[in-house]
C-alpha cells in the first residue's frame, strides 16, 4: 500500500504560519505523536514495566519531550546538556536512562546524582564510573553490548563489528564483576544494532542475541539480570512504496523469543525516537527561485543546516508542493538550498508538479533528527520550530535565531 503523505494543515495555514512565524519552518503534529507513542505502548503492553525511554537526541526541544513523558514515555539522554534537559523538566531519574559513550567522568557523577540509569559503553569507563559512585548506593545499571559478527547491522548503522559502541561478549563478565561489588540493586544488559529498521522479525533476532549475553553474564557472575534494554531503531517508511513499520509484529516477535528462553521475568525497555516523532515533523519552506542551468533547480528558503538528512547520507524525503497535490508532476527538479556546499539538496532529480516561486514546499517526516542537527554553517541561522496542537492551534515552541543569537558567544576585536 501506498504512503499517504498526508498533511495536517492546508495553504490556507502554511500562509498563516508563514505571516507569523517566517519560513522555513518545522511544525509538529501533537495528535500524531500522541497517537504513534500510544501504539507504541499498546504493542508492549503484555510487558510488566515495559518503557520506551525517547531518545533524547532525536527532537531535543523541550514541549516535544513534555508530550512523550505525558504518554508514560521516560528520556534517554546521550549527553550532559541532554541530562541537565532532563533535569529542567523534572523527570525523576527512574525515568531516564543515559547511554553515552566515551563518556567523561564528570558526566558519570552528574548521572549518578540524578539517580539516571547508567549504561556503560566499555570497559575502561566501568571503573570510571565506579570511581564516580564513591560507594553510594544506585537503583540500576546496564552495560552495552555489541554483538560483532553474532549480528548483522543496517546499511545506516553499518556491521556491528565496525560500531564503536559497546562491549564485546568476552568483555561482558569482567564489567559485571566489577559493577556486583557497588551498591546496585537492578542489573540490565543494552544492545543498539540497527537504525531506521522497518523489518520487525530484526528485533526478536536482537532480543535473542541479547538474551544469549545474558545467559553467559549469569553463568559467569552469579549475577542476576533484570531488564534488557533493545535501544531504537524502529524505522520510519520515508518512501512512497515502504510499509510501515509493524510495531505490533516487533513486539510480538520481542515476546516469543522470551517465552521461548523462558525469560519472560526480564523486563523489556527501549530507546525509540525517530518511530514517536519522526513522522509527525514537517519543515514548511518556500520556493525562492526556480534557475534553468545544466539542470533544473528549485531553491527553497530552506537550506542543508536546517535537515542534514538528505546532504549527509542520501536519506530520502518526501516533497509536497502545497496545494498543487492533484497536479500530475510534469516537472522533474534538484531541490536544493542555499548552502555552499553541492550537497545541500533536499532532492535530485524528483518528479513535481510544476514548480512556481512562491509556493511552499512541505518536506516530509522531519520531526526526528531534524532540527536537532542544525547548524550555523555559511552563517545561516536555525529555524523556529512551531506545534500543532489537537485543538487545530498552533504555537511557538522555539524561536528562530536570530543575528545576536549567532553573535553572542564571538569575542570582538576592540574598534578603536
Ligand atoms: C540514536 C540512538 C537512539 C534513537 O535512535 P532512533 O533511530 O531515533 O530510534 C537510541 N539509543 C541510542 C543509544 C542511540 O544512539
Amino acid at each position: 500500500m501506498a504512503k499517504q503523505f498526508d498533511i495536517p494543515f492546508d495553504a490556507m495555514t502554511a500562509e498563516h504560519l508563514a505571516a507569523q512565524f517566517g519560513t522555513p519552518l518545522y511544525l509538529y503534529d501533537e495528535g500524531g505523536i500522541r497517537k504513534t507513542a500510544r501504539e507504541l505502548t499498546k504493542a508492549f503492553a503484555w510487558a510488566k514495566n515495559y518503557k520506551n525511554y525517547f531518545a533524547v537526541k532525536a527532537t531535543p526541544t523541550p514541549a516535544i519531550l513534555s508530550i512523550v513523558l505525558e504518554m508514560g514515555m521516560g528520556l534517554d539522554c546521550s549527553s550532559r546538556m541532554e541530562l541537565l534537559m532532563a533535569q529542567r523538566l523534572q523527570v525523576s531519574g527512574e525515568n531516564i536512562f543515559y547511554t553515552s559513550n566515551n563518556t567523561p567522568k564528570e558526566d558519570f557523577e552528574l548521572a549518578i546524582q540524578l539517580n539516571v540509569t547508567v549504561n556503560i559503553d566499555d570497559l575502561t569507563q566501568v571503573p570510571v564510573f565506579v570511581g564516580a559512585l564513591q560507594g553510594k548506593r544506585l537503583r540500576r545499571a546496564a552495560v552495552r553490548y555489541n554483538p560483532g559478527g553474532l549480528k548483522h547491522g543496517n546499511s545506516i548503522i553499518g556491521e556491528p563489528v565496525e560500531a564503536k559502541y559497546g562491549m564485546r561478549l568476552d568483555q561482558l563478565a569482567e564489567a559485571f564483576t566489577l559493577l556486583k561489588r557497588q551498591d546496585i540493586t537492578e542489573f540490565g544488559l543494552h544492545t543498539m544494532v540497527a537504525s531506521n529498521e522497518l523489518d520487525h522479525e530484526y528485533f526478536g533476532e536482537t532480543a535473542q542475541v541479547l538474551l544469549q549475553a545474558v545467559d553467559r553474564v549469569e553463568h559467569e557472575t552469579g549475577l542476576h539480570m533484570s531488564f534488557i534494554n533493545l535501544g531504537g531503531g524502529f524505522g520510519v517508511n520515508y518512501k512512497p512504496h515502504q510499509r510501515p513499520f509493524d510495531v505490533q509484529a516487533a513486539a510480538a516477535a520481542v515476546r516469543e523469543v522470551l517465552v521461548k528462553n523462558g525469560r519472560e521475568d526480564l523486563h523489556i525497555h527501549t530507546e525509540n525516537g525517530r518511530y514517536v516523532t519522526g513522522p509527525h515533523g514537517y519543515l514548511l519552506s518556500r520556493v525562492r527561485y526556480v534557475m534553468q542551468k545544466h539542470k533544473t533547480y528549485v531553491g527553497l528558503d530552506a537550506s542543508m543546516h536546517n535537515l542534514m538528512r538528505p546532504g549527509m547520507y542520501g536519506a530520502y524525503h518526501h516533497l509536497t508542493v502545497l496545494g498543487k497535490e492533484s497536479h500530475v508532476h510534469t516537472g522533474t527538479y534538484d531541490v536544493v538550498g542555499s548552502l555552499c556546499e553541492n550537497n545541500d539538496k533536499f532532492a535530485i532529480d524528483r518528479k513535481l508538479p510544476t514548480v512556481k516561486p512562491g509556493d511552499y514546499v512541505v518536506i516530509h517526516d522531519s520531526g526526528a533528527h531534524g532540527h536537532a542537527m542544525g547548524n550555523n554553517y555559511n552563517g545561516l541561522l536555525r529555524s523556529p520550530e512551531v506545534i500543532l496542537r489537537e485543538d487545530g492551534s498552533t504555537q511557538l515552541i522555539r524561536r528562530g535565531e536570530t543575528a545576536e543569537d549567532y553573535f553572542k558567544n564571538m569575542v570582538w576585536p576592540v574598534v578603536p
